[in-house]
């Protein structure tokens, strides 16, 4: 048994928690050496006193203060910003590091993870969706690895060849099929669409989520980040990914043989399965998540995704086809517009509105170099959040 030493980036978000909850379970296997968080001083504190990390990490020097503060009497060390994000995402102690943060906020501590060679356990979709072809460059160059979390994605490594190592056609692999639920909006009429509220958004049928992937669950934005995501992971071509929809989410993702075969995971929809996956990979480890009851669920059921009443997973795979910037547009717009919709300043059918400008605005443009993508994801935002102003 190797015993693991974590960073826990977004310790305290929804798969931080889910992530400390199955390292709880097995203390001998998992040492938690760094726990951070954007500003929860509460929660980070409570979870510093269970874990005892050698570092916490806090965004601001105020919340980092006032961390301290609660923290005197213990051993850990309190530091704050982006450059400690990255500090700890490549300590030398540190073999293996969740990447948990939201949004195009995970970035830089992903690609510090990459560059030291670190086991990554990389929930952060966005991070692909933004740089997918630098970030698998750094992971290469770097000798890192990396392991899946987002549940279609770990369910399509489990179920590719053990050796998969980059190349579908040469396993005989001819599709990959990520599932999706369909979110809350599957079957309400497509005409009170417009009506939609936030606090209707989130209210994932199944999964229990941040609030920027739920509303990207309910506009299946979220599969359409995850289709791009695939196609780095797997370097999949776009027409070799499809998505179905199976409201149930037992199924996870699938695996298509030129025989024929395909290859499923299934599980209760609870992401501690992906993460005890990742964590003890390739041992196997208790979740804490309950067994799955076929004869309860009684029925599996499957049915194509209609792009009327998901405009943005077309999108998506429009901005995939594009290639170059496109990718960094339709993530860097996204995180603008779910932004406004959660604060009531744009409805929900402006999300797709929001996107498709942003994309005409700020399509076509190469980039060859990180700081291109930075720059493209910098004239994104400031496109959507204008165009969001004009609707006002
Ligand atoms: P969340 O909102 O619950 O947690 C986000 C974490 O990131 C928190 O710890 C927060 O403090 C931190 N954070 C936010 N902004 C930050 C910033 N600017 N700098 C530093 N830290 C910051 O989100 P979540 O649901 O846990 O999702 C985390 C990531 O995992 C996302 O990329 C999401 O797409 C992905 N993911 C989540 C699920 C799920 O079931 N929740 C499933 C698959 C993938
Ligand atoms: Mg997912």
């Amino acid at each position: 048994m190797t015993q693991r030493n974590l960073t826990i980036l977004g310790a305290t978000g929804t798969i931080g928690v889910n992530t400390l909850d199955v390292v709880a379970r097995h203390p001998e296997r998992f040492r938690v050496v760094a726990l951070t968080g954007q500003h929860q001083v509460e929660r980070l504190a409570t979870q510093c006193r269970q874990f005892r990390p050698r570092y916490a990490v806090l965004l601001d020097e105020a919340k980092a203060h006032q961390l301290r503060g609660v923290l005197a009497d213990t051993e850990t060390e309190v530091l704050c910003g982006e450059q400690a994000l990255e500090q700890v995402a490549s300590l030398p102690e540190v073999d293996t590091v969740m990447a948990a943060i939201v949004g195009a906020a995970g970035l830089g501590p992903a690609l510090a993870a990459a560059r030291a060679g670190k086991r990554i356990l990389l929930a952060n979709k966005e991070t692909l969706v933004m740089a997918g072809e630098f970030f698998m460059q750094a992971v290469k160059a770097g000798g890192a690895t990396l392991l899946p979390i987002d549940s279609e994605h770990n369910a399509v490594f489990q179920s590719m060849p053990p050796d998969y190592a980059g190349d579908l056609a040469a396993h005989g692999v001819r599709r990959i099929l990520l599932t999706a639920s369909g979110g809350p909006f599957r079957t309400r009429a497509v005409e009170t669409l417009a009506a939609v509220t936030p606090e209707e958004a989130v209210a994932h049928p199944n999964w229990v989520m941040g609030r920027k992937i739920s509303v990207d669950s309910a506009t299946m934005m979220n599969k359409g980040l995850e289709v791009i995501e695939a196609r780095w992971l797997f370097n999949a071509r776009p027409e070799q990914i499809e998505v179905v929809i199976h409201p149930q989410s037992i199924i996870h993702s699938m695996v298509e043989y030129l025989d024929g075969s395909v290859l499923a995971q299934l599980s209760n929809p609870d992401m501690r399965t992906p993460i005890a996956h990742a964590l003890a990979y390739p041992d196997r480890v208790e979740a804490g998540v309950s067994w799955l009851d076929l004869a309860r669920i009684g029925q599996l059921s499957f049915e194509s995704p209609d792009t009327r009443r998901f405009p943005c997973l077309a999108l998506a795979y429009q901005a995939l086809a594009a290639g170059g910037g496109a990718p960094t547009v339709l993530n860097a717009g996204n995180e603008v517009a779910v932004d406004a919709f959660l604060n009531r300043r744009i409805p929900y059918l402006a999300i797709a509105d929001t996107l498709r400008h942003a994309l005409e605005r700020v399509a076509g443009r190469a980039a060859r170099e990180l700081d291109d993508l930075r720059e493209i994801d910098r004239e994104a935002r400031s496109v959507a959040a204008d165009y969001i102003h004009s609707l006002a």
